[in-house]
């Protein structure tokens, strides 16, 4: 066991601010992931495991504890017939090449999350979804080890406490679990329409008729690359809020000033308001913060990006400005999407 000391926690956040890490290590396998385990228990040192930070705001107090990177690659295929396609696919393995992978057999279910910023084991945890696709729903079990029972286990889709865009492994049990494998459930088969507002405009904009696995890849790709960021180019951690999910009331508040205000039915009877118009509407469309070094992305306010930001800090009050501002104009609380750790 030799972890790197003093480690720069920015280069573990997309978004780029934080302080540092006591200890740095990665890991390559689960007896990699024991054996680090082992020693930061000896050593009586906290743990937090990360994939390629897409999806993390580190403090700028850093973390007095080892952080283990997860680069745990491998893609496994469990079973496969005429129709179905099991797949094992290590946590730390980028999740775009593993898409790739899955459209280039010719197989549906994850084709629409192309192009999304980090790794497969980072999927489950806030239920990725785009584009009218969600993890859950192709999801067979994580493979992770559970701090509480000290052994691996599986935990099948249905006890994932899978919601829009959350999970247990955020919620209830954060921390308790390190996930090391995803298994997929796909299919052979081409997507059937109807599909996804803006994808269906993007397939009659470009006299698209022939719907698989790769047209839409290449569509999303297309979209994403022209909408929003490169975090290897643009610090960035993708949408910073979540959508909110509100009440009759609350829309026919919002409604009775704007009344073409987007909404779509939610689980539960909830509705979903469109957090990017809500924050446009705030006054945050194409807003540099000359105060904070931050801004919002021209094309998608919900994005948030470091320009110059000095720390954590910096973006922290930013954030603020917005949720405040889009609490006193509508009275809606947004929620923030990457995890603020430790
Ligand atoms: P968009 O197509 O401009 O739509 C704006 C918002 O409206 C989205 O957030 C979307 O909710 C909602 N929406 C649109 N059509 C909908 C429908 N038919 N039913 C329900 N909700 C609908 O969105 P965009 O910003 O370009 O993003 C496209 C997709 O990529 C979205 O699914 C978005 O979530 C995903 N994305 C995710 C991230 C991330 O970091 N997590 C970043 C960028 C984009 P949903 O978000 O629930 O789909």
């Amino acid at each position: 066991m030799q972890p790197l000391t003093n480690v720069s926690l920015r280069d573990y956040s997309t978004m780029r601010l934080g302080g540092t890490a006591a200890y740095a290590l990665e890991i390559h396998s689960r007896s990699d992931l024991t054996a680090a385990l082992a020693w930061a228990a000896e050593q009586q040192l906290p743990v937090i495991m990360v994939g390629q930070g897409s999806n993390i705001v580190w403090r700028d107090e850093g973390f007095a504890g080892l952080l283990l990177i997860n680069k745990v690659t491998h893609y496994e295929v469990m079973d496969e017939d005429g129709t179905n396609f099991y797949v094992t696919i290590g946590a730390g393995e980028p999740w775009d090449n593993a898409v790739a992978r899955t459209v280039e057999a010719g197989l549906t279910g994850v084709e629409a999350l192309s192009l999304i910023p980090g790794t497969a084991g980072a999927t489950p945890v806030q239920n990725v979804g785009a584009y009218g696709q969600e993890i859950a729903n192709s999801l067979v079990s994580v493979e992770a080890y559970d701090t509480a029972l000290r052994s691996f286990i599986n935990v099948p889709a249905a006890d994932c406490g899978f919601g829009y865009r959350t999970s247990r492994f955020k919620t209830a049990d954060r921390g308790r679990f390190y996930i090391t494998a995803i298994t997929l459930h796909l299919m052979h088969a081409n997507p059937e329409p109807p599909f996804y507002a803006g994808l269906q405009q993007y397939f009659a904009q470009h006299n698209i008729s022939s719907y698989t696995p790769q047209t839409i890849r290449d569509a999303v790709t297309d979209i994403r690359t022209h909408k929003l960021p490169d975090p290897a180019v643009t610090a960035n951690n993708g949408s910073f809020f979540a959508n909110p999910i509100v009440d009759e009331g609350t829309l026919a508040q919002v409604k009775a000033e704007y009344d073409e205000v987007p909404h779509w039915p939610a689980a539960d009877g909830g509705i979903k308001l469109s957090a990017a118009w809500l924050i446009e509407q705030a006054g945050f469309k194409d807003y540099h913060d000359q105060e904070t070094g931050m801004a919002t992305w021209p094309s998608q306010p919900l994005v948030f990006v470091n320009e110059h930001a000095r720390n954590t800090a910096d973006l922290l009050k930013f954030r603020q400005k917005i949720l405040d501002a889009v609490r006193t104009k509508f009275d809606v609380s947004l929620e923030q999407e990457p995890e603020l750790l430790p």
